[in-house]
């Protein structure tokens, strides 16, 4: 059940920033998602935006990347950004860990955000299944991630914490 005026303790949200229709896609389309829990979280002042891939560095607009079979991150023209990606994933953990971040809604099919689809390395739209570096890392260190399409299951998780 939503109790959407009873925040959720202390507790922020951590949020990839395109879904709040920041410019910073690699294609730099607004990516922005419309829900009645997006505007609570919001008026809540609970949500943290971040873009890992901005955070690593990376310019927008952008190549596309993907993750290749060997774990590295490359450009369709073979350019390898595993840095860059790896870089960010480790700014977001931090910036997580600094504010107590304990559930994450991240871009489902992205290659640093995706959390349990992603593309397969080759470029042709073809999805399998699989996390992005940021996922995997937040992951790790016992962080919840979920996609755009979960966000009821973020409020429950929220409201048993
Ligand atoms: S890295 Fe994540 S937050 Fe940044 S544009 Fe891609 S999906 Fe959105």
């Amino acid at each position: 059940m939503h109790r959407l005026n009873n925040p959720p303790g202390p507790y922020k949200i951590l949020i990839s920033a395109c879904l709040l229709g920041e410019r910073v896609r690699y294609d730099a389309k607004i990516n922005k998602i419309e829900d009645k829990l997006i505007d609570s979280w919001l008026q809540q002042g609970i949500l943290l935006s971040v873009c890992p891939e901005v955070c690593g560095g990376l310019a927008t607009p952008r190549p596309a990347a993907e993750i290749q079979s060997d774990g590295s991150i490359k450009t369709q023209a073979g350019q390898d950004v595993s840095n860059a990606f790896t870089t960010g994933a480790e700014k977001t953990l931090r910036l997580a860990l600094e504010n107590n971040i304990k559930v994450a809604i991240l871009t489902e099919k992205s290659p640093s955000c995706g959390s349990s689809q992603i593309y397969n390395g080759n470029f042709d739209r073809t999805l399998i299944s699989g996390q992005g570096v940021t996922t995997q890392l937040l992951r790790r260190h016992g962080i919840k991630v979920f996609n755009q399409f979960q966000l009821a299951q973020v409020q429950n998780y929220l409201d048993d914490l």
